[in-house]
């Protein structure tokens, strides 16, 4: 989930649950509250018109006790005081004492007199005698005052009574005065005035106060007989909830402000975070996945100068991160095209200088040096010694190589190079390293140490002149000045014009016609078990029977075609014609075919599919097939060649290791690989059996394989005493020219029938 989506979520529930607080928390609170209120309000409202009609009811009766309890009265009431009336009663008196009428009732509760206010209800006669006799019929006889509201035919009437005394309050009772008054529009406008409520007057219906909530208010109905003491009616009004209202309508209010405010704050808060963060935070991501693409570990993340927050504390330390990548880049980068040993350029290096200097320079001087017997010198005097050699060499190249260039391309070989540089030049150089390297074994006790020296003045400018051309003529020049004795200086130049057949390109050519025009060989050298005495295979190796130069060594075009990858095409038909030829022989003899194949051919891919399909078409006998591989193919990829192993051994294939003792790897190593046979290199034989540190060297190597389980072929045995050591030392099989020289395949057979009936017996 993106930041924006998690804090859009964390803000949203917050904010969801302080609303939710709010709403069910502290909103009820509020809304009870103003209920609360609100029936206080009820009933002070309650309080307050009961006590008005209470006051309304105190106010009649003072009246009718100042009127009733009067000597006046007493004697008016015993026909003792005629001007009674005239002095006191008039339409004008009734008004200020607010009464309606006012009636006098004798000891017999007869009326004796009784006058009505005429203003603005004028009665008849009939009207005011059903009147004055329905409350008398109403007050009970006996009682003293007596009051109440009655439902006459002329609506409502408030009336009240008093025994009519002597002024001292003396008796006797001589009869009872009545006041009454119409509780009309006016009278119910009047208490509603005093109140502040409006109030309605119905027939009761309840029998005490009642409180009923509706939706506009609470209504209140307050049974009159609770202020008077007999009343057919109630007085009613509503309360309005105003606090609850009030309260609802500030709530609604402050929840839509609120909602106002929390998205105004979350999208504030949404706006701040996506600039402040998010963007940022964004760009240091595109601009990672920019460095990323890029691959260029000199690239650095944008700093924003003004800020010091934490994004941007986070891009510097990303930054010093990308610093240090850069770093260790650089040091695997220099690694990768050093020599560990002697620090010089190594071989991807040296491709790279040749690719530069190719471009500004007509041609360029190249010296190869490739030490004479290196593994003797490991062997005899040991490592530490094979080292210091190695980094004496460096160190004197560096010493003369200038403008130049020098790099360590495999154990024992360096190249140097400079541009411009001629033979004239590159000589004495040759010549003073030479010298140098004897100083030093002088000096060191190393005795024998040599080197072989070969020189070349190469055009590079010339466009086939790659890399290849002039590493395959500096292999060239070597090879023919080891071949002519080591320890000597030969430059391409000596042997270019001569009887040898060098000239890479040309041979690039011929190689690609050889190969459609058949003009390679197959010669096979037997191997044999020499007691008992039988041959138990033979190795394939190649010849090239040029039309024009004669025949060429493969120790001459083999390492050319691999470097110009002609090898796998020379290498299929190897195999095909080889199967071809000896399928016959294998059979017949029990014999193994051993054919050589190279790394190049092996990195090809396409080899196991060959065989298999040769395998198919010759029928050849596949447990009858031996391949050999050389030490310096196992430095290359182990997993690819433990592969590759496999699945030749799974079709019943063996694998041999050729000349063993050339390259150094370990044994453990090599036991890795799950091999069938190992092939000693002829050097191991040369020095048998006259040098002391040779014979113990092949003795060790008989031991040390015949307890892993390894088959053992000896080459190079060429003489009789060195057949005896291997004899006397190992079971092991021969090849050498002891038994027989490489022959072609006519020869071959006659050999092959001639041993047979030699050794048959
Ligand atoms: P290698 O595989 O070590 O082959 C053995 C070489 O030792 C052969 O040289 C053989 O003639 C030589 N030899 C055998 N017995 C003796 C002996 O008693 N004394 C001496 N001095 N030499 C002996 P050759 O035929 O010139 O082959 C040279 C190299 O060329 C081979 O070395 C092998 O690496 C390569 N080669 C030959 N044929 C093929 C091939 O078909 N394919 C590949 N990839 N390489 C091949
Ligand atoms: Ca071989
Ligand atoms: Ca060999």
């Amino acid at each position: 989930m993106r930041i924006r989506t998690k804090l859009m979520i964390a803000v949203a529930v917050n904010i969801l649950v302080f609303v939710s607080v709010i709403f069910f928390v502290i909103r009820p609170y509020f809304i009870e509250k103003s209920m609360e209120q609100d029936r206080q309000t009820v009933e002070s409202q309650i309080a307050s018109v009961t006590e008005t009609l209470a006051n309304r009811k105190s106010t009649l009766e003072r009246t009718l006790v100042d009127w009733a309890v009067w000597n006046d009265t007493y004697a008016f009431i015993q026909n003792q005081n005629d001007s009674y009336i005239a002095s006191n009663i008039s339409e004008e008196s009734l008004e200020n004492l607010s009464v309606q009428a006012i009636v006098y009732l004798n000891r017999e509760g007869e009326v004796h007199y009784s006058t009505f206010r005429q203003e603005d209800a004028p009665l008849s006669k009939a009207d005011r005698q059903t009147i004055i006799s329905d409350i008398t019929n109403r007050l009970s006889p006996g009682l003293e005052k007596q009051d109440g509201v009655y439902d006459s035919d002329y609506g409502p009437i408030l009336y009240a009574s008093h025994p009519i005394l002597r002024s001292d309050t003396s008796g006797p009772v001589q009869g009872t005065l009545v006041m009454l008054e119409f509780v009309d529009a006016d009278f119910l406008a009047d208490l509603s005035a005093q109140t502040k409520i409006p109030l309605t007057m119905q027939p009761v219906q309840h029998s005490e106060t009642k409180m009923t909530l509706k939706n506009d208010g609470t209504e209140v109905v307050v049974p009159l007989d609770t202020v008077f003491q007999t009343a057919d009616f109630e007085v009613g009004f509503i309360v309005e909830p105003t606090h609850y209202q009030n309260t609802i309508s500030m709530l609604r209010l402050g929840m839509l402000s609120l909602l106002a405010l929390a998205l105004g704050l979350f999208l504030s808060l949404l706006w701040t975070i996506h600039h402040v963060v998010i963007r940022r935070v964004m760009e240091i991501v595109d601009e990672l996945k920019h460095i990323t693409v890029e691959r260029d570990s000199r690239l650095r993340l944008r700093r924003d100068q003004h800020s010091r927050d934490e994004i941007e504390q986070m891009a510097t330390s990303m930054n010093e991160v990308l610093s240090a990548l850069e770093d260790t880049r650089a040091e695997v980068l220099d690694r990768a095209f050093r020599d560990a040993l002697t620090l010089l350029p190594n071989r991807l290096a040296l491709e790279d200088y040749f690719s530069t200097v190719r471009g500004s320079h007509e041609r360029i001087g190249v010296i190869g040096l490739d030490l004479d017997d290196f593994r003797r010198i490991n062997d005899q005097f040991g490592h530490r010694t094979g080292d210091a050699v190695l980094i004496y060499i460096a160190s004197r190249l560096n010493f003369y190589k200038e403008a130049g260039f020098a790099a360590r391309l495999g154990a024992d070989e360096f190249i140097f190079l400079h541009p411009d540089w001629t033979l004239e030049e590159l000589k004495p150089i040759a010549r003073r390293l030479t010298k140098d390297l004897k100083n030093w074994s002088d000096v060191n006790g190393v005795k024998g140490m040599t080197v072989t020296i070969g020189l070349d003045v190469f055009a590079c400018r010339e466009s086939h002149h790659t890399y290849e051309v002039m590493m395959g003529r500096l292999d060239v020049v070597i090879h023919e000045a080891k071949l002519s004795g080591k320890n000597r200086i030969l430059s391409f130049q000596d042997i270019e014009d001569g009887s040898h057949y060098l000239q890479t390109l040309e041979m690039e050519r011929d190689l690609r016609y050889a190969l459609e025009h058949d003009e390679f060989e197959l010669y096979y050298q037997p191997i044999v078990s020499p007691r008992p005495f039988a041959v138990r295979g033979v190795e394939a190796l190649i010849r090239w029977n040029h039309p024009g130069k004669g025949q060429i060594s493969p120790g001459l075009f083999i390492p050319i075609a691999e470097q110009l990858g002609l090898i796998s095409d020379i290498g299929r038909w190897v195999l095909r014609q080889s199967m071809l030829e000896m399928k016959e022989h294998a059979a017949r003899h029990h014999l193994f075919l051993s054919i050589n194949v190279s790394k190049r051919q092996i990195a090809d891919g396409s080899f196991l599919q060959e065989l298999e399909d040769v395998l198919h078409e010759t029928g050849f006998d596949p447990l009858l097939l031996h391949v050999e591989i050389t030490e310096s193919e196992v430095g290359g990829n182990l997993y690819e060649l433990q592969q590759f192993i496999r699945s030749l051994k799974a079709i019943g294939v063996k694998i041999s290791l050729d000349d063993f003792g050339v390259g150094t790897s370990s044994l453990s190593f090599l036991q890795s690989l799950q091999l069938d046979i190992i092939k000693i290199d002829q050097n191991f034989v040369k020095g048998i059996p006259e040098n002391t540190f040779d014979r113990a060297l092949l003795e060790g190597l008989y031991q040390t394989f015949h307890t892993l389980g390894l088959d053992i072929v000896t080459e190079g045995v060429e003489r009789p005493e060195q057949l005896a050591f291997v004899l006397e030392h190992s079971g092991s099989l021969i090849q050498g020219y002891h038994y027989s020289k490489p022959v072609p395949l006519a020869q071959l057979e006659h050999y092959l029938k001639k041993t047979a009936t030699m050794y048959d017996w």
